[in-house]
């Protein structure tokens, strides 16, 4: 086993869709062992091919549960259900987090490291991460699906702690003086698109790097 080198955003290998993968040798599981170690070497949860430079279809999956990693070949989200919204990150875009949402639950079908077919139904955090491993192997990142402008973990806390502040000042107004309630948009807003048609605020309960 080896540690491979992760791919940062800026590289164009990142935004090509992968390759389905046909041959189920020692080539591919010497593969899946690196992504695997790889994987936990950057205390992540998930990895897919692409993101250690090799454009096929296949992800890993180790959501720190008392299951093994979980190797995807040429995985399919044969059904979606639900939503959760929550905190993303990748480690091909390191320290930086959004906020995405995902479904609450997906079912797969995939293979695994020998080529026999599984299909298993996963929710929450497993959920969220295959659905931003399927995003890499279609050279998509979460970047593009994100809510939030991309910032860092310290500047996410930061906001989010400012707008429960607010959410405070605003809960103590009198209805009397609502109108003079103001917004502050002093550019600091960074996180301002989290907020839902609703107008809630969500607050992640998970983060994911994959
Ligand atoms: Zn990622």
């Amino acid at each position: 086993m080896a540690i491979r080198e992760i791919i940062l955003e800026g590289d164009p290998t990142l935004l090509k869709k992968s390759r389905p993968v046909k041959r189920f040798n020692d080539r591919l599981a010497t593969l899946v062992d690196d992504m695997i170690e790889t994987m936990c070497d950057s205390d992540g949860v998930g990895l897919a091919a692409p993101q250690v430079g090799v454009l096929r279809r296949l992800f890993v999956m180790d959501i720190g549960d008392e299951d093994d990693a979980i190797v995807f070949v040429n995985p399919e989200i044969i059904h979606k259900e639900g939503l959760q919204r929550g905190v993303e990150g990748c480690l091909s875009l390191p320290g930086l987090v959004g906020v995405v949402s995902r479904p609450l639950s997906v079912t797969v079908r995939a293979q695994d490291v020998e080529g026999d077919y599984f299909e298993k139904t996963f929710t929450g955090l497993s959920a969220r991460c295959i659905c931003h491993e399927t995003d890499h192997l279609d050279g998509i990142l979460y970047r593009r699906r994100s809510e939030t402008v991309l910032c860092t973990r310290e500047e996410f806390e930061e906001e989010e702690q400012r707008k429960r502040a607010e959410r405070e000042r605003a809960a103590q107004q009198d209805d009397s003086v609502k109108d003079d309630v103001t917004s502050p948009d002093d550019g600091t807003a960074i996180l301002e698109r989290e907020t839902d048609e609703k107008g809630h605020h969500g607050v992640p309960e998970n983060e994911v790097s994959t």
